[in-house]
């Protein structure tokens, strides 16, 4: 018998896997000044964009701008939302999910 598990794709390599062994992005704050953040409870309202638990595929997604590209970021909110102020922040924020493995 096989359990079906919901599944998503990473923005960086495609690849499919359960929610629960990817990482999920949101943009988080007020409307026009929205900044990528990590969503660690895989439950917070709104888009998401996945990307693997690994760092290979988190810093891909990051450099090619994937992640604002999968949440439909307008243009306008896209700088801001990947500054390198934000950029660090998220970084940090996903760096001891990397240490895990
Ligand atoms: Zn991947």
């Amino acid at each position: 018998m096989t359990v079906k598990v919901s599944e998503r794709t990473c923005v960086a390599c495609r690849k499919k896997a359960a929610r629960t062994e990817l990482l999920r992005f949101v943009l988080q704050g007020e409307e026009g000044a929205e900044v990528l953040s990590f969503d660690e409870s895989r439950r917070r309202p709104g888009r998401g964009v996945w990307t693997c638990s690994s760092a290979e595929c988190f810093e891909k997604a990051l450099a090619k701008g994937q992640l604002l590209r999968g949440l439909r970021a307008p243009k306008a909110v896209r700088q801001q939302a990947q500054s390198d102020e934000v950029v660090h922040e998220l970084r940090e924020s996903v760096a001891h999910i990397f240490k895990k493995i």
